[in-house]
C-alpha cells in the first residue's frame, strides 16, 4: 500500500542528508521530488503547497547537509500532511448517529459517488459495521437508472440482514429515499443508508439529480466515496460533489490495491473535508476507520 509516495518522501530525505548541495542542486531535487509527487496521485495544488513549503525552509538553512537536515526534511513533511489533515478536521458519525437516536430520529445518510468506484459495497460494509455496532439500519437503493443496481445491494443487504427499501428501475431516486426515510421513522430505524446512482461526473444530470434528493431528504449527513485507483479523476470528482451538493466526509475505496497512496491527502486538501473511512478490501469487514497520524507515520516510517 502507498508503496510509491513512502518512496519519494525516502528518496527526498536520503539525497538532502547524505550530499551537500547548492542552491541550484536543492531547485533539481525538489523538482524531481514534484514529479514523484505527481506520478503518487498528489494533486497540482497539493505538490505546489509542500514544495513552495519546503524550499522556504531548505532556502533558509545555511547548515551542511547532515542526518540532522534529513531528519529536519522529515518533520517539516509530516507536518505538511498533518496540518492539511488537521485543518479538514475529524467527525465521530457515531456520535451524530447517538444525538439523532437520543431524540428517536433516523439518521440518514446519502452517499455520492461515480459508478464503478465501489460505492454499491461500501454502503453494504458500512450497513455491516452500523450492525456490529448494534444500530438498527435499512438501506435505500437510491440508484434507479444503472441496470441491476438494485439486485446488487438487495443481494448485499440480504447477506448481512439489513431490510432494502427500493422501487421499479426510472423511478424517481428522490421519492425511493423519501420512502426510506418514511420507513425508517415509522419502525424506529437508527439508520437509514441512500444509496444514489453515479453515471458521469461531467453529467449535469446527476449533479441535479443529486440536489434535489438533498432537498427532498435533507440528509444528516452526506458522505463521498472515492476510488483510490483513480488518480486525478478522483480528486476531480471529489470537487465536484463538494460544489454541487457538499459532503461531510469521504471514504477511499480499493485502498488495499493503491501503490501511490496520493488520493487521500489530495481530497482532504482541495475539498477541505475529512477521510472518514479506507476500504481495504472486497469483504463487508474491508472499512478500516481512517487515522490521519498512522497514516502519515506510515508515509515517513
Ligand atoms: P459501484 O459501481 O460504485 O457501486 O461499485 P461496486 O460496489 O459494484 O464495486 C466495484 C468493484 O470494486 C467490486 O468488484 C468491488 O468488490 C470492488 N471494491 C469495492 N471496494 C473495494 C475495496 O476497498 N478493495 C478492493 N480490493 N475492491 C473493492
Amino acid at each position: 500500500m502507498f508503496e510509491k509516495l513512502r518512496e519519494a518522501f525516502s528518496s527526498l530525505t536520503k539525497v538532502i542528508s547524505e550530499k551537500k548541495l547548492s542552491e541550484k542542486d536543492l531547485d533539481e531535487v525538489l523538482q524531481n521530488f514534484q514529479l514523484t509527487l505527481l506520478e503518487s496521485d498528489i494533486a497540482q495544488e497539493v505538490v505546489e503547497s509542500i514544495t513552495d513549503s519546503l524550499k522556504a525552509e531548505m532556502t533558509g538553512l545555511s547548515v551542511e547537509r547532515s542526518k540532522e537536515t534529513g531528519s529536519l526534511v522529515r518533520e517539516k513533511l509530516r507536518s505538511i500532511m498533518t496540518g492539511i489533515f488537521t485543518k479538514a478536521g475529524t467527525v465521530d458519525v457515531f456520535k451524530l448517529i447517538d444525538a439523532k437516536k437520543q431524540k428517536g430520529e433516523p439518521f440518514t445518510i446519502l452517499f455520492l459517488g461515480i459508478n464503478g468506484t465501489g460505492k454499491t459495497t461500501t454502503v453494504a460494509k458500512v450497513a455491516y459495521l452500523l450492525r456490529q455496532a448494534g444500530y438498527s439500519v435499512v438501506v435505500a437503493a437510491g440508484d434507479t437508472h444503472r441496470a441491476g443496481a438494485i439486485e446488487q445491494l438487495s443481494e448485499h443487504a440480504d447477506r448481512i440482514s439489513v431490510k432494502v427499501i427500493a422501487q421499479r428501475y426510472g423511478a424517481d431516486p428522490a421519492a425511493v429515499a423519501r420512502d426510506g426515510a418514511l420507513y425508517a421513522k415509522s419502525h424506529h430505524v437508527d439508520v437509514l443508508l441512500v444509496d444514489t446512482a453515479g453515471r458521469m461526473q461531467t453529467n449535469q444530470n446527476l449533479m441535479e439529480e443529486m440536489g434535489k434528493i438533498v432537498r427532498v431528504v435533507n440528509p444528516d449527513f452526506k458522505i463521498f466515496i472515492g476510488d483510490s485507483l483513480a488518480g486525478n479523476d478522483a480528486i476531480s470528482q471529489a470537487q465536484l460533489f463538494n460544489k454541487y451538493t457538499g459532503f461531510d466526509g469521504a471514504i477511499l475505496t480499493k485502498t488495499d490495491a493503491d501503490t501511490k497512496g496520493g488520493a487521500a491527502l489530495s481530497i482532504s486538501f482541495t475539498t477541505n473535508r475529512p477521510i472518514l473511512f479506507l476500504g481495504v478490501g472486497q469483504e463487508y469487514k474491508d472499512l478500516k476507520k481512517f487515522d490521519s497520524v498512522a497514516f502519515v507515520d506510515s508515509l515517513i516510517a
